[in-house]
C-alpha cells in the first residue's frame, strides 16, 4: 500500500494506461479522480474502480477544465498529492499530408494539455507541502516516427516542460517525472496498420509489447515515496527498443 492517505489525480484515465494506473494507485491504498474527455466512461470506470473514486468530464486542452479537475480532487479529498498528465490522442499524417488542425490538436491535447495539469497541479501542490507530478511523453519524442511530427514534437516538447518545471518547483517538495513508453498494447496502438505493428515489433528486443499496467508500475513508483530523491528524470519503459 504505497499510496495510502494520498488522493491522485488521472487525466484520460478512462481507459488503456491511464486506466492501468487508477487501478495500480487504488490497489496501493490512493483515492482516486479520473479525468476524461468521455464523462459517462469516467464515471463508470471510477464505479468499477471499488475503492473511493470520482469520474469527471475534462478536456486537458483546457485550463479551465483542467482547474475545475483538480477542484473535484479538494472538494472529494480533501488534497492533491499525485497528478498523472497522462490524456492523448494521434492524428498521423506524413508531413505532405497532415493539416495544421492535425498538428495543432495533437500539440493542444498533449503538449498544453500537460502544461496545465503541471502548473495547475503545482500550485496546489506547493501549498500544501509537496507531491508528485507524472507526464507522459513517448519514446516517439526521443527518437521522432515517420507520420508523427505533431506527436513526436509534442512528446519531445513533454520533456523539456518536465525538466523545467522539476527545476522551478524542486524547493517545494513538488516532483516532477516523466514515463515514455514504448509500444504498449492499448486501443491507441490497436488502431495500427498490421504491417505498422510488425515492424515495431521487430524493433524490441525483448520481442513483444508492452502492457498497461507494465507503465502502471513505473508510474507507482514515481508517485510513491519510492523515488523521493528522482525529479525531471524520464524513464522509458520500452522492452529495451532504441536505447
Ligand atoms: P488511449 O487508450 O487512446 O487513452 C487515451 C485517453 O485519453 C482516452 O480515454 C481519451 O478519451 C483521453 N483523451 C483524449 N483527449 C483528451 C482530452 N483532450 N482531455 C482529456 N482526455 C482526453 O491511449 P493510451 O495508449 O492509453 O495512451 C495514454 C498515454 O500514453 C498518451 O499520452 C499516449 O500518447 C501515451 N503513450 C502511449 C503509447 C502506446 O503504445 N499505447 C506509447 C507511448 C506513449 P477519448 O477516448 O474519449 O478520446
Amino acid at each position: 500500500m504505497l499510496l495510502n492517505d494520498t488522493a491522485a489525480v488521472i487525466t484520460g484515465g478512462g481507459q488503456g494506461i491511464g486506466a492501468a494506473i487508477a487501478r495500480t494507485f487504488a490497489d496501493n491504498g490512493a483515492r482516486i479522480v479520473i479525468g476524461d474527455l468521455d464523462e459517462a466512461r469516467a464515471k463508470e470506470f471510477a464505479a468499477s474502480l471499488g475503492v473511493d473514486a470520482v469520474g469527471v468530464g475534462c478536456d486537458v486542452a483546457d485550463g479551465d477544465s483542467v482547474s475545475a479537475l483538480l477542484d473535484v480532487a479538494i472538494a472529494s479529498f480533501g488534497s492533491l498529492d499525485v497528478m498523472v498528465n497522462n490524456a492523448g490522442i494521434t492524428r498521423d499524417a506524413t508531413m505532405r499530408t497532415m493539416t495544421d488542425q492535425q498538428f495543432d490538436d495533437v500539440v493542444a491535447v498533449h503538449l498544453r494539455g500537460t502544461w496545465n495539469g503541471t502548473r495547475l497541479a503545482a500550485g496546489i501542490m506547493r501549498a500544501n507541502g509537496g507531491g508528485s507530478i507524472i507526464n507522459m511523453s513517448s519514446i516517439s519524442g526521443k527518437v521522432g516516427f515517420i507520420g508523427q511530427t505533431n506527436y513526436s514534437a509534442a512528446k519531445a516538447g513533454i520533456v523539456g516542460l518536465t525538466k523545467a518545471a522539476a527545476k522551478e518547483v524542486a524547493h517545494h517538495a513538488v516532483r516532477v517525472n516523466a514515463i515514455a513508453p514504448g509500444l504498449i498494447r492499448t486501443a491507441m496502438t490497436e488502431a495500427m496498420p498490421a504491417a505498422a505493428l510488425e515492424s515495431k515489433m521487430g524493433e524490441i528486443p525483448m520481442q513483444r509489447a508492452g502492457e498497461p499496467s507494465e507503465i502502471a508500475s513505473v508510474a507507482l513508483f514515481y508517485a510513491s515515496q519510492m523515488s523521493s530523491y528522482m525529479t525531471g528524470t524520464v524513464a522509458e519503459v520500452t522492452g529495451g527498443r532504441h536505447i
